[in-house]
């Protein structure tokens, strides 16, 4: 009769945990991914974001450079910034864009590297499920998309946040478009579980250098500049886990700020097709390192004490340059 009951209680705690799951799948941890660094720990990657345009608006020609200097760094892996597929994300996992806009358009030997991709607001107007599903790895096995996860390699770790669902405006004020919620809901549950498990896993984290990625701004001087529910929510935990850098896309730019409180490097890489001429706002020029409103990308090269960081225009010139250096016997 114990027995019977330790197996009944035993199916009850599954039963309950996997309902948990089901119905927030959220609570689960971030998925954890590693890949290898080269040897020394060095390890190159490139930074391109809101580039899905079927070739167009000169996605192309940014390709085709990112091919020339992904050879000439021996690229690890690329990481996109979002906004993968203009104008509704993708309509399903069998929609030709993924070909159009992806697969047939990045097609140089050196960028056939794994690809970690989060999820822009462009995105989430299509089927987001679609972007996630391991479905489009079996089309393209570079394809790595999820909505928040982390990534190590080497000496780093990369922390990727789904940023979308942070921002009042899509689901206050959509106008015309439709957001695919399913998976957020309810939002602040959401989002504070995404925020704590950020957190938390920053906490955990004994890397030289932390990296997070998301898709929106915290701090730009673009066209949408500051994300004021960033700047609140997320900012604070960057702060407060002495984070390297906070890499995003949003604004159709190239742009580094560097916040004179912090010492966070923000860096957009939103480059990889069409972008917006002449929309700056006035920032800071001891802070505004680079602004560039045109197209292009960014390629970040790692060792344990060192990180470079290059701009390229569409043409592949390399705009500007910038160096942060970190004591190999400072904290992590
Ligand atoms: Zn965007």
């Amino acid at each position: 009769m114990a027995s019977f009951n330790r197996r009944m209680l035993f199916l009850v705690i599954f039963t309950a945990s996997v309902f948990c799951f089901w119905a927030n799948p959220s609570v689960a941890e971030l998925p954890r991914l590693k890949q290898p660094a080269k040897a020394g720990d060095s390890l190159s990657f490139l930074v391109v974001g809101d580039w899905g345009r079927k070739g167009e608006y000169n996605q192309s020609l940014v390709a085709k450079q990112m091919g020339i200097v992904g050879k000439k760094l021996n690229l690890d892996f690329v990481i996109s910034t979002g906004d993968n597929f203009y104008e509704d994300g993708l309509k399903g996992v069998d929609d030709p864009a993924f070909y159009e806009s992806f697969v047939d358009i990045y097609t140089a030997p050196s960028l056939q590297k794994q690809w970690y991709i989060v999820l822009g607001n462009h995105d989430y107007r299509g089927d987001v499920e679609a972007q996630l599903s391991p479905i489009l790895k079996g089309k393209d096995s570079r394809w790595i998309c999820f909505r928040s996860f982390i990534l190590n390699s080497g000496t780093v770790d990369f922390f990727f946040v789904d940023t979308t669902p942070f921002v009042d405006e899509y689901f206050t004020n959509p106008g015309n478009s439709t957001y695919d919620w399913k998976g957020i809901l309810p939002r602040q549950a959401y989002l504070s579980q995404l925020l704590k498990d950020v957190d938390s896993a920053l906490k955990q984290s004994k890397a030289k250098w932390k990296l997070v990625v998301g898709h929106h701004t915290i701090k730009s001087a673009g066209t949408h500049g500051n994300t004021v529910e960033l700047e609140e929510q997320l900012l604070p935990i960057l702060k407060a886990n002495d984070v390297d850098a906070y890499i995003n896309g949003h604004d159709h730019c190239l742009e580094q700020i560097i916040d004179s409180e912090s010492g966070i490097q923000f860096l957009t890489s939103g480059g990889g097709s069409k972008a917006w001429r002449d929309n700056v706002k006035p920032w800071n020029k001891e802070e505004l390192k680079l602004y560039y409103d045109g197209q292009g990308f960014m390629s970040v090269q790692i060792t344990e004490t060192k990180v470079d960081l290059v701009f390229y225009d569409v043409e592949g010139n390399v705009l500007h340059k910038w160096s942060i250096t970190k004591d190999l016997n400072a904290a992590a």
